[in-house]
C-alpha cells in the first residue's frame, strides 16, 4: 500500500459551510507508545530526565550499532489495529525517511512507508448526538526525533536527544472531517481509544499525543483545495482555535485572489495565529528506502490471536453491551463509555440500585455537572458509585422524591462520611408514606379551596395543579406528588 496523494473524498452534503466554503480536514496523530524502552534500543523512555542522559548509541545510529525491534511496540500496534477493526499486515517494512534537522543528527528517521503495519480501520463517535465516522488510512510504527531547546539558553539553542528513538504510532485519517468541532471530536475519540487499551498514556502536555491537522477549503463540489498542515497540536482547545484561524486565513487568501501554497504551519497560542514554518516537502524529497538494518516485520495470525485474547472489552463493545443488557439508548451507552473509569462507576452504581437508566441519568446529569465545575475526573468524585447507587435506591423505593435526592446528593458531595439514610433522616426528607396523615391534609385542602375544586370538576385540569401545590406545601414537600395526584383524583371523582 503506497501513500496516495489523491484521497478518496466522502460526499458530505450535511457539511457545515464557512462563508460559503467547505472545510476539509485530515489528521496525522503521533501517539507515543507506553513501552519502558525505545523502539530499537534498550534506553529508557521515561519522561523528564536530564537532557541527553537517555539516548544510547543505537538511538544515535553510531557506526557499528544495529537497531532491534521492540516487541512491546509491535504488540501495541496490533492492539490498536484490533481496536479499530483494521487490517494488520502480516509483513510490513521499515524505511528510512531522510532529512536534515538539528534534532535528527543521524540524518534519517526510521519509519514505515509503503507497507505500514496497520491498514484501514474506522473511528466512530458522536458529535451533538449525531453519529460520525472517520476512516483511517493507516497507522505505522516509527521513532521520534530529539528536541531543540531554545528557552534555557541565552542566544543559543541546545539539543536534547532523550526523545530520539521513542516509539510512536502515527495514525493517519482520510480527509473526512468537515469542521473544527468534528476534528476535535475525532481527536478526543482517538485519545479515548489509545488510553483505554493502554498503549499510550495520552499525556498531551508531555507530548505523548500530538496531532497534526491538514486543512484545506473549497467551494462545495469544486476541486479540492491545497492543504496546509498545522503541526503538533497538543491541546484540544488549541486544536479548535488553530483550525478556526487557519480556515479564516485560507478563505481570506482565496477571496483576495491569492493561491494557497502547500506548507507546514505552527500555531502560536499567544497570538491565536498560524504561521508558515516551511513549504511542505513531498514524499519524494525524503528519498525513502527500506532500512537495510531491519528485516521485514512479520506478524503471524497466532500472535494477533494471542494479543486479542488478552485485550479488555473495548469501548464500542462495552457500549453495545450497555444497550443490550441495560436497555440504554445508543447515545447514553456511548456517553457512559467515555472512559473506563466512568463505565466502571456506572456499573458499580447500577449493581447497587438495579436502575441503569436512573443511574445513567444521575451520572451524566448531576454528577458530570459537578465534576466539570470543579474540573476533576470521576476518579476524584467525593461520592462513591456505591453511595450513588444507594441514593437511587431510595428514590425508586419511594422513600424520597427526586428533589429531596438532589439535596441529599449535595450533602454527600460535601461530606464523605455522610450516609444516604443518615442524611434523609437528619434533614427530614423522607416522603410521607402515612396515608392517613396525607389524607387528612388532602381533605383539609379540598375543604379550604372550594373554588379550585369546582373549577376542576368543570373540566379545568390546571385547577388540580393548584390543589397539588397547596398539599405539597402543607406537607412541607414530603408528600409524594404522584400519590397526592392519585388521592385528589379519587376524592374529586
Ligand atoms: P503526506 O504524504 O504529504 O503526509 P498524505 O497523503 O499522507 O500526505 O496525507 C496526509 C494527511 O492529509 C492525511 O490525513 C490526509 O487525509 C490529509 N489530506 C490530504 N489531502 C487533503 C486536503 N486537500 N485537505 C485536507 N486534508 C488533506
Ligand atoms: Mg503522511
Amino acid at each position: 500500500m503506497s501513500q496516495s496523494n489523491t484521497p478518496i473524498l466522502l460526499d458530505r452534503p450535511d457539511a457545515p459551510l464557512v462563508g460559503g466554503y467547505e472545510v476539509i480536514i485530515g489528521f496525522e496523530t503521533h501517539a507515543q507508545l507506553s513501552t519502558q524502552s525505545k523502539i530499537f534500543s534498550r534506553a529508557s523512555t521515561a519522561f523528564g530526565a536530564e537532557p541527553n542522559t537517555q539516548a544510547c548509541a543505537v538511538d544515535l545510529a553510531l557506526p557499528g550499532t544495529l537497531p532491534v525491534m521492540n516487541k512491546g511496540a509491535v504488540e501495541r500496534a496490533i492492539q490498536f489495529g484490533l481496536a479499530i477493526g483494521a487490517h494488520i499486515a502480516p509483513k510490513s517494512i521499515f524505511a528510512r525517511k531522510n532529512y536534515f534537522y538539528p534534532d535528527l543528527p543521524k540524518g534519517y528517521q526510521i519509519s514505515q512507508f509503503e507497507i505500514p503495519v496497520v491498514q484501514g480501520g474506522l473511528i466512530e463517535f458522536f458529535l451533538n448526538e449525531k453519529k460520525m465516522s472517520v476512516r483511517l488510512v493507516r497507522a505505522h510504527l516509527e521513532e521520534d526525533a530529539g528536541k531543540s531547546l531554545h528557552e534555557d539558553f541565552v542566544g543559543q539553542s541546545g539539543i536534547d536527544l532523550n526523545r530520539a528513538g521513542t516509539p510512536l504510532l502515527e495514525i493517519v485519517t482520510e480527509p473526512d472531517m468537515r469542521s473544527s468541532a468534528e476534528a476535535v471530536a475525532y481527536a478526543k475519540e482517538l485519545h479515548k481509544i489509545v488510553t483505554w487499551i493502554g498503549i499510550c498514556d495520552g499525556n498531551m502536555q508531555e507530548g505523548s499525543f500530538r496531532c497534526d491537522a491538514n486543512v484545506s477549503v473549497r467551494r462545495p463540489g469544486g476541486p479540492l483545495g491545497t492543504r496546509r498542515e498545522i503541526k503538533n497540536l497538543n491541546s484540544f482547545k488549541f486544536m479548535q482555535q488553530a483550525i478556526d484561524y487557519e480556515v479564516r486565513w485560507q478563505i481570506e487568501q482565496i477571496e483576495d485572489s491569492h493561491k494557497i501554497q502547500q506548507a507546514t504551519v505552527l500555531f502560536n497560542p499567544d497570538t491565536g495565529e498560524t504561521r508558515a514554518m516551511r513549504t511542505k516537502e513531498d514524499a519524494a524529497d525524503y528519498r525513502y528506502f527500506p532500512d537495510p538494518d531491519l528485516p521485514p516485520l512479520c506478524i503471524a495470525q497466532s500472535w494477533i490471536d494471542e494479543v486479542r485474547s488478552h485485550m479488555a472489552e473495548l469501548p464500542r463493545a462495552m457500549a453495545a453491551r450497555f444497550e443490550y443488557s441495560y436497555g440504554l439508548s445508543e447515545y447514553d451507552a456511548t456517553q457512559l463509555t467515555q472512559s473506563l473509569a466512568l463505565s466502571n462507576y456506572f456499573e458499580a452504581a447500577t449493581k447497587v440500585c438495579g436502575q441503569a437508566k436512573l443511574a445513567g441519568n444521575w451520572i451524566m446529569g448531576e454528577l458530570s455537572r459537578r465534576l466539570n465545575n470543579q474540573d476533576i475526573g470521576i476518579e476524584q468524585a467525593p461520592l462513591k458509585a456505591e453511595t450513588l447507587g444507594a441514593l437511587i435506591t431510595r428514590i425508586s423505593d419511594g422513600t424520597i422524591s427526586n428533589n429531596a435526592a438532589r439535596q441529599v446528593f449535595e450533602v454527600l458531595w460535601e461530606d464523605a462520611t455522610a450516609t444516604v439514610d443518615g442524611v434523609i433522616e437528619s434533614q427530614g426528607l423522607r416522603q410521607m408514606n402515612d396515608t392517613g396523615a396525607l389524607e387528612k391534609i388532602v381533605d383539609d385542602v379540598i375543604a379550604a379551596n372550594a373554588k379550585n375544586v369546582s373549577e376542576f370538576k368543570a373540566g379545568n385540569e390546571k385547577a388540580l395543579n393548584a390543589l397539588v401545590g397547596q398539599i405539597m406545601k402543607a406537607s412541607k414537600g414530603k408528600a409524594n406528588p404522584q400519590q397526592v395526584n392519585d388521592l385528589l383524583r379519587a376524592k374529586l371523582r
